[in-house]
């Protein structure tokens, strides 16, 4: 009999999970609390780990229409404006790793996996909130909404996010704590900007206890801007989306230089969020537990200093859809294949989320560490910025 996975979050890890279960033979549902599948309007890198993903399954042309593919990573400072240090992506970054370095808007990228859902044949359920789960050993079962236990199913993928209600079933630990850091965003279309100002590459400005992080999405029609600085978040924690102004991320940036003025001051709305996180994982046990596995945020949120978390997500979708393919071939239980799951990404997401946090250390360093690292960019340049453990 077909294998029924069912999925609670349609984020892009809920969506990525259940479209890889549907490529290893099993029937999925998957459960989205909001009306509608929808994701804030912000910019997301995927490295060549995350596009590799997508290309093998099928998705590299749909990916290629509403990518932009930079040419160029830049790191210069947010105080001079100099350039620090340079890599170059496109072509020659494709081939070294079999997969493009990709930048793109978050709803393109949830249309992408929406549509190979749709066409998986995945079950969608909108306004369908997950309020209780139940593993029988046998099975798991799903109450939705205010209902009874309804749904029943041989595993369970926790994709629901920062502030999962899966994650208390597999690991009790404290809920996600703040970083001290905001994220400021916005988004402009490229044409409405003075031409100084376009860009199709990666820029990562850094200063003194902020970074800002510029690149095309929309196929290059857009630039993304994302400023993160510190500071105490005042809105709710769970908002991606609270109203801001320029002059408070001025205030919270410190002095800048003349272009990064500009470009803060070229953008027309800004939005905040304040960034929250996980410490790293310790061991497969907050992964998976019988039929319930974690993914995503749900499993290993991390700060975006090193832009992966989504990229771990589809990840995890990758290697969750290979071992529950595996089980069916060597008819392998349902709870010995979520192990080996945990068994397998644990460590990798452990790292991921322990760089990404020494990321944000360098990145906003002020005094002597700051000088040490604008020196090693400059001596040891793409030598420092490529990241070959994490893309191969
Ligand atoms: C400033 C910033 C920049 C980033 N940049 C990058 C980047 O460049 N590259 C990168 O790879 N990553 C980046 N990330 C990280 C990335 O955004 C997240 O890791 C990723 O979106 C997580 O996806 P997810 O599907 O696990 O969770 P989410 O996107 O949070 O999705 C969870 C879904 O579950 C739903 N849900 C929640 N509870 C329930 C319930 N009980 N029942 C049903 N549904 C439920 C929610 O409505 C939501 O749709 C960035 C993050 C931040 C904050």
């Amino acid at each position: 009999m077909t294998k029924q996975a069912l999925v609670a979050g349609g984020g892009i890890g809920g969506l990525a999970a259940a479209l890889a279960c549907t490529r290893a033979g099993w029937e999925v549902r998957l459960y989205e609390q909001a009306p509608a599948f929808s994701e804030v309007g912000a910019g997301i890198q995927l490295g060549p780990n995350a596009t590799r993903v997508l290309t093998a399954w099928g998705l590299g042309g749909a990916l290629a229409a509403i990518a932009a593919i930079p040419q160029r990573l830049a790191a210069r400072s947010a105080i001079d404006g100099t350039e620090l240090a340079a890599m170059r992506l496109g072509a020659s970054f494709s081939k070294r790793y079999d997969a493009p370095y990709a930048t793109l808007h978050r709803a393109d990228l949830q249309g992408l996996l929406l549509g190979a859902a749709r066409e998986a044949s995945v079950h969608l359920r909108l306004s369908a909130q997950v309020t209780a789960t139940q593993d029988t050993g046998e099975a798991v079962r799903l109450r939705v909404g205010a209902g009874h236990f309804e749904v029943e199913g041989d595993a369970l993928v926790g994709a629901d996010g920062l502030w999962s209600a899966v994650r208390g079933h597999v690991f009790a630990d404290a809920p996600p704590a703040a970083t001290g850091h905001l994220a400021y965003r916005s988004l402009v279309l490229q044409r409405e900007l003075p031409a100084a100002l376009r860009s199709q590459d990666v820029t990562v400005w850094l200063g003194p206890r902020m970074h800002l992080v510029a690149y095309p999405v929309s196929a290059g029609e857009r630039l993304n801007v994302v400023a993160i600085v510190q500071g105490g978040a005042s809105g709710s924690a769970r908002d991606w989306d609270q109203a801001a102004v320029a002059a408070e991320l001025y205030a919270a940036a410190g002095p800048l230089c003349a272009p990064l003025r500009d470009l803060v001051q070229a953008m027309p709305h800004w939005r905040l969020w304040a960034l929250y996180d996980r410490p790293p994982m310790r061991g497969p046990d907050e992964l998976a537990r019988g039929r319930i596995a974690l993914l995503g945020d749900a499993a290993h949120p991390m700060r975006p200093y090193l832009a992966q978390g989504a990229a771990m997500a589809i990840e995890d979708a990758a290697e969750l859809g290979r071992v529950l393919a595996m089980s069916a071939d060597v008819r392998l239980e349902v709870p010995l294949a979520l192990r080996r799951y945990a068994l397998n990404r644990w460590e990798r997401c452990a790292r991921t989320q322990a760089r990404a946090r020494r990321n944000g250390r360098v990145f906003h360093a002020t005094g002597l560490l700051q000088r040490g690292r604008d020196l090693a960019l400059r001596l040891l340049g793409e030598r420092l910025l490529d990241q070959p453990w994490l893309y191969r």
